[in-house]
């Protein structure tokens, strides 16, 4: 069975920039998968919301950073909707601190879900794009994965990774109608940089030539354009949304 509606997958949705990115798919009209981890409760306000919107969403509990849970995740969306049209890979964590008191597991993990989960999706996604000639994956990197960052060792070589990764996919996939990006944002106002201390902050939003941090909707745009036809000749590519913190 295929539905005729477009469906959209977007990894870490329950919060933060995901929660932002599916909403924004959900009124372009797509089915969007919510994905989440631990907060089913918020996967499932997400999914409220966008139903409240007028669009269509299920909350889909999946830990991407295993390899079992992802191939299942796939083979229950091929089983119910019969197509992806889009995937975005934007499940992250931290684990920052710095290098010499790095444990095994602090790397371990974060390369587990923000760079091998992103290899184990974008495989599923790509073997049922590939059936159609179509489909679009953006991959969630950050600006730290160009300019590296104390403290962040694991995340910055992760993130890295993830443009390295969207380079290779993007060639080996451009000739199969599937495009890929990354989208590389700054310093945005979500969970995760509310655990940064106030001081550090506000250094932070000095070193932005915008003056401010950025809005998960801030993201969501960037991706709704690659994701949309407008976006058609871009592939490949690293789009830094940061308000000008690296140039
Ligand atoms: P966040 O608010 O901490 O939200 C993280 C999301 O990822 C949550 O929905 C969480 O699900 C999900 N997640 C975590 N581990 C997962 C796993 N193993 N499987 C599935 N989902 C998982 O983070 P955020 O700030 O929105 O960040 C989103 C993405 O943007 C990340 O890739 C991050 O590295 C990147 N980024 C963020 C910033 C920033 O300034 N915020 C800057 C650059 C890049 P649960 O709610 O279920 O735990």
């Amino acid at each position: 069975m295929e539905v005729e509606t477009p469906v959209a997958l977007v990894t870490g949705a329950s919060r933060g920039i995901g929660r932002a990115i599916a909403l924004e798919l959900g009124r372009r009209g797509y089915i969007v998968i919510v994905n989440y981890a631990g907060n089913q409760i918020l996967a499932e306000e997400v999914v409220t919301q966008i139903a409240n919107e007028g669009g269509q969403a299920e909350a889909v509990h999946c830990d991407v950073s295993q390899k079992e849970a992802v191939e299942n995740l796939f083979k229950n969306l091929k089983e119910k909707y019969g197509r992806i049209d889009v995937l975005v890979n934007n499940a992250g964590i931290t684990r920052d601190t710095l290098l010499l008191r790095m444990k095994e597991n602090q790397w371990d993990e974060v390369l587990a879900t923000n760079l091998k989960s992103n290899y184990l999706t974008i495989k599923e996604a790509a073997a049922m794009m590939i059936r159609k000639k179509k489909g679009v994956i953006i991959n969630i990197a950050s600006v730290v994965g160009i300019t590296g960052n104390i403290g962040q060792l694991n995340y910055s070589a992760a993130k890295a990774g993830v443009i390295g990764m969207t380079k290779t996919a993007a060639k080996e996939l451009a000739g199969r109608g599937i495009r890929v990006n990354a989208v590389a944002p700054g310093f945005i106002k979500t969970d995760m940089t509310d655990k940064i201390p106030e001081g550090i902050k506000e250094d932070m939003i000095h070193s932005i030539p915008l003056g401010r941090m950025g809005q998960g909707e801030d993201i969501a745009k960037a991706v709704a354009f690659l994701v949309s036809d407008d976006a058609s000749y871009i592939t490949g590519q690293v789009l830094k949304v940061d308000g000008g913190m690296v140039m």
